[in-house]
């Protein structure tokens, strides 16, 4: 399987910022045949970078779109506008979720309208820390996962790469913590579980794992020798050019 390095930019950059860093990160970078180079830029950019990327060597995702391809939704860009411009989106973020009120039941349908559209849904899942605390991360995942899914079938499950991000290790979160492997290992093995129960053995093999939180350059090789992971979803670290590259260069080593 490929293994893959996300970098989710956020609310960040203007676009002549946007354009300028894909510019210098296309030059430091070669076209890795076995790994996944995905920026996710704000949608304003997305289509100027669309015309300047070598898709050889770098993917554009979403962060964010509307389930339905068109109609009276004012403010929203729909995943059917994004055809052809982007090849992947991030659905279902924790930011989407707890700032902007998104439930598993709009989640679904963007995930949907996202492989309806041909573009590869990124389904992001994650427990918060009181859920941890409090002993309910098994359930949660297993709701964000089955909830996530739900209209998605058998054949279209290969379409789909999940994301592992507790909520309490992201960057911007307040109480910021590091998962530590063995946290990670745990929750990668439950989604393997589930993703079984739902479309048996030899999906599990099939869909790419990510983990996203506070991942740098200084701790991606941890994560990406967990078993069960497939790359990493990179925030904060993925704004500073020089890092992002580093993260990229330990990926191709570590999982060669
Ligand atoms: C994210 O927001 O998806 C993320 C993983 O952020 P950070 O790497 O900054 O924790």
């Amino acid at each position: 399987m490929k293994s893959y390095v996300v970098g989710n930019w956020k609310l960040n950059f203007t676009v002549g910022e946007a354009s300028i860093y894909l510019h210098k990160l296309m030059r430091k970078i070669p076209n890795y045949r076995d790994l996944e180079v995905i920026v996710a830029p704000s949608t304003i950019a997305l289509q100027p970078l669309s015309l300047q990327v070598d898709r050889h060597k770098i993917k554009l995702a979403a962060q964010n779109a509307f389930y339905r391809d068109y109609g009276a939704f004012t403010g929203e860009t729909s995943f059917s506008q994004l055809r052809g411009i982007v090849d992947y989106a991030i659905i279902g973020h924790s930011e989407r979720r707890y700032i902007f009120g998104e439930r598993d039941k709009d989640i679904q349908k963007k995930v949907a309208g996202a492989i309806r559209n041909r573009i590869t849904p990124i389904l992001c899942i994650g427990e918060t820390e009181s859920e941890r605390a409090f002993g309910e991360t098994r359930d949660v995942i297993r709701d964000q996962l089955i909830g996530g899914l739900s209209e998605v079938s058998d054949d279209e499950i290969e379409k789909v790469i999940i994301a592992y991000e507790p909520v309490w290790a992201i960057s911007s979160t307040k109480m910021k913590k590091l998962a530590m492997p063995e946290e990670v290992a745990e929750v990668t093995g439950l989604i393997k579980e589930i993703l079984k129960e739902i479309y048996g053995g030899k999906v599990v093999e099939k869909v790419p794992i990510l983990f996203g939180g506070s991942v740098n350059a200084s701790n991606v090789g941890a994560y990406l020798t967990v078993p069960g992971v497939n790359g990493v979803l990179v925030g904060g670290a993925s704004l500073i050019l020089g890092e992002f590259n580093d993260i990229i260069e330990i990926a191709k080593r570590v999982r060669k």
